[in-house]
């Protein structure tokens, strides 16, 4: 068969950026994948020729060489003998893992390069009360993780042994297959990947090399957090496997409910009830406080829903600078349950009540009066 041009296999100009390509390669190495063309001589060619064409543009050397040289300067092929083709070079495999291993259902996957791997990160959720998020808490939390085995110093075997190396892979950790024409690689059945076969198990860890324990860390919430504020503490995570680095720990707090306050952002927000005569009489009422009661001027006159702000009563502001303020809503309170002593004065003072006492009514009924006469 003469060879075709490596560029016109890809689809591509002579000039494509090395992103073009990987895209062409994709697109085409899906349409002309044996899994979806089981049977079909003619895209088993193609997609073997896609291959080795991209096999050789992917590598800046030798591209280079090809677009000087053309076939020949690749010495016939560039490593590729056209009976037992081998995918020996590094694209193939890089490219397979992340294509296939997601559109052909773990195809390739499992031969992760280089050892160890990454903790995962944990996410603990922490409860606090509404005056530990306002003035922040210093507290130490037990949190479940996997920690390095300490009877076998996370080897995994029992004391006194070792782990060997898996024969089946040499301690590769994937053992190589042939699947019709060309070769693949798969996480090695025998030693699940890891490259090392534990003979005789540490009781304690059951080979794993890891324990679950509860560790107790110390935490520093800040003043100011809320609800769904996430205090990262790095490398507290679970501990990486093969000598990885540790993943990192996610302190989610969850603020409760205060039986008085509300927050909104920095402000706190408090509904003080009154009753009616000391709305009109005004008074000095006690007003809670997240520092405590103190006392507050209601001015005579007051209404219902009239909002007092005592400044800097709030919540302090996470960046460290300034504090919010409380709202205190006034609430007046209407009185039921009369005495007949109570109700006769009240009835007097309706008697008694002049033009000018309630304002907004006669507002209101004035324009009502406009409105139908
Ligand atoms: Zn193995
Ligand atoms: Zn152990």
């Amino acid at each position: 068969m003469k060879k075709r041009d490596y560029y016109e296999i890809l689809e591509i100009n002579r000039n494509a950026s090395e992103t073009e390509m990987k895209k062409a390669y994709r697109r085409l190495a899906i349409k002309y994948h044996p899994d979806k063309n089981p049977g079909d001589q003619e895209a088993e060619e193609k997609f073997k020729e896609l291959s080795e064409a991209y096999a050789v543009l992917s590598d800046p050397q030798q591209r280079a060489t090809y677009d000087q040289f053309g076939h020949a300067g690749l010495g016939g092929g560039g490593g590729f003998s056209s009976g037992g083709f081998n995918f020996g070079g590094t694209p193939f495999e890089d490219i397979f893992g992340d294509i296939f291993g997601d559109i052909f259902g773990g195809g390739g996957g499992g031969g992760r390069r280089g050892r160890g791997h990454r903790g995962d990160d944990l996410r603990f959720n922490l409860t606090i009360s509404f005056e530990e998020a306002a003035f922040g808490l210093e507290t130490k939390v037990q949190v479940p993780r996997h920690q390095p085995c300490e009877a076998c110093d996370g080897s995994g075997a029992a004391s006194g042994t070792s782990p060997r190396t898996c024969s089946t892979c040499q301690g590769h950790g994937q053992v190589r297959y042939q699947q019709g024409f060309f070769s693949l690689t798969r996480p090695c059945p025998d030693c699940n990947g890891a490259g090392k076969v534990i003979d005789s198990p540490c009781k304690p860890c059951q080979g794993s090399g890891r324990i679950r324990k509860k560790k107790s860390i110390s935490l520093k919430i800040p003043a100011g957090v809320e609800t769904g504020t996430r205090l990262k503490l790095s490398g507290e995570g679970e501990a990486g496997s093969q000598g990885g680095p540790p993943g990192d720990l996610y302190v989610v707090i969850s603020v409760s409910e205060h039986s008085i306050f509300q927050r909104e952002g920095r402000d706190v927000i408090c509904e003080l009830p009154i009753s009616f005569t000391q709305a009109a009489l005004g008074c000095e009422c006690d007003v809670p406080t997240l520092d405590g009661k103190i006392k507050m001027k209601i001015p005579a006159g007051v209404q219902s829903g009239k909002v007092l702000k005592l400044a800097g009563k709030g919540i302090p502001s996470l960046q460290g600078y300034g504090r919010g303020d409380e709202l205190v809503i006034v609430r007046v309170e209407t009185p039921s349950k009369l005495t007949p002593r109570q109700k006769e004065l009240l009835e007097e003072f309706a008697r008694e009540g002049g033009e000018d006492i309630h304002p907004m009514g006669n507002s209101f009924f004035n324009k009502v009066k406009d409105l139908f006469g």
